[in-house]
């Protein structure tokens, strides 16, 4: 039987993380990500051990193995923070986010690269990147952090595939780290994934300049914004300016197995809808 694809949302984790795997199977999904603290705020309390316990409970009843769950990191946190004072303050934030996914057996943490705030050269805060996530990684065990490519919109970093292998270059223990690509954020960076023969060059472009063997996961996005435009404001699959066609190849590359493909689009009453939608493209019956 043909293996399916592992594909979910970015679901709630209101009221406890133990929720999340909830969330997920009530949409369908054989995948999900998550916040595992409030991700607008610096300071979060401890998860307590019940909480612990039901999430691995709930995940292993519902289905759902650690590779297929990517959390993904606090907005606020910026690993290539050209200060020392906001470097040392976004390491000690991410530590404590790698931290619970140890916790939560989670094998994976999905974080933005960084961002220089104009403040110093894009060489430069890759390098701080670099750092602060070897930082992080010498402190823990058994969690990989991924490079999440961005729309490059104000100073954030990640918008080049060049930029994700350049970091991955620069990180030691190079057995725990990789890439997740957010399709928005790739349209709006200039990278087209509109057709099929489009599709096929970001694919290659991506082999040749990072290598799809770093690849731990996808964020299925529509846009709102043109390609290129380097804005980053996410539509519903196929409403968007990006339409159906990316979607349709991602969904019938066979390259694209054991990785969990994250929705985080605008409107979560449609999740299930898209995840069907998404498995019809998957196995052809759409057409
Ligand atoms: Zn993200
Ligand atoms: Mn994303
Ligand atoms: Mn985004």
């Amino acid at each position: 039987m043909k293996q399916k694809k592992w594909i979910g949302a970015h679901v709630s984790a209101a009221g406890g993380v133990d929720n999340a795997p909830v969330n997920a199977s009530h949409i369908g999904a054989n995948a999900f990500a998550l916040f595992t603290k409030n991700q607008r705020q610096w300071n979060a309390r401890p998860l307590e051990d019940a909480v612990i316990e039901s999430f691995k409970k709930r995940c292993a009843e519902l289905g759902f193995s650690g590779n297929q769950i990517l959390p993904h990191n606090s907005y606020l946190i910026n690993p290539g923070h050209p200060e020392k004072e906001g470097r040392e303050k976004s390491q000690k934030a991410l530590l404590d986010e790698v931290q619970r996914c140890e916790q939560l057996g989670i094998p994976a943490l999905n974080i933005h690269p960084g961002s220089h705030l104009r403040k110093i050269s894009e060489e430069a805060c890759l390098t701080r990147i670099a750092e602060t996530i070897n930082r992080v990684l010498e402190q823990t065990q058994g969690v990989s952090i991924v490079l999440e490519n961005t729309a490059g919109q104000g100073s954030n970093l990640g918008y080049r595939f060049e930029h994700l292998s350049e970091i991955i270059r620069q990180v030691e223990d190079q057995s725990r780290v990789g890439i997740c690509i957010d399709t928005c954020h790739g349209h709006a960076a200039g990278y087209d994934f509109c057709s099929e023969e489009a599709y096929g060059q970001t694919m290659k472009e991506l082999e040749d300049t990072v290598g799809l063997e770093w690849l731990r996961g996808f964020h299925l996005n529509d846009a709102k914004s043109e390609l290129g435009s380097r804005v980053d404001r996410h539509a519903p699959l196929g409403k968007g300016t990006m339409g159906v066609e990316p979607f349709r190849c991602i969904m019938k590359d066979p390259r694209l197995l054991e990785i969990p493909m994250i929705l985080e689009t605008p409107e979560p009453e449609n999740w299930a809808d898209e995840i069907v939608w998404l498995r019809s493209l998957e196995d052809g019956s759409d057409s």
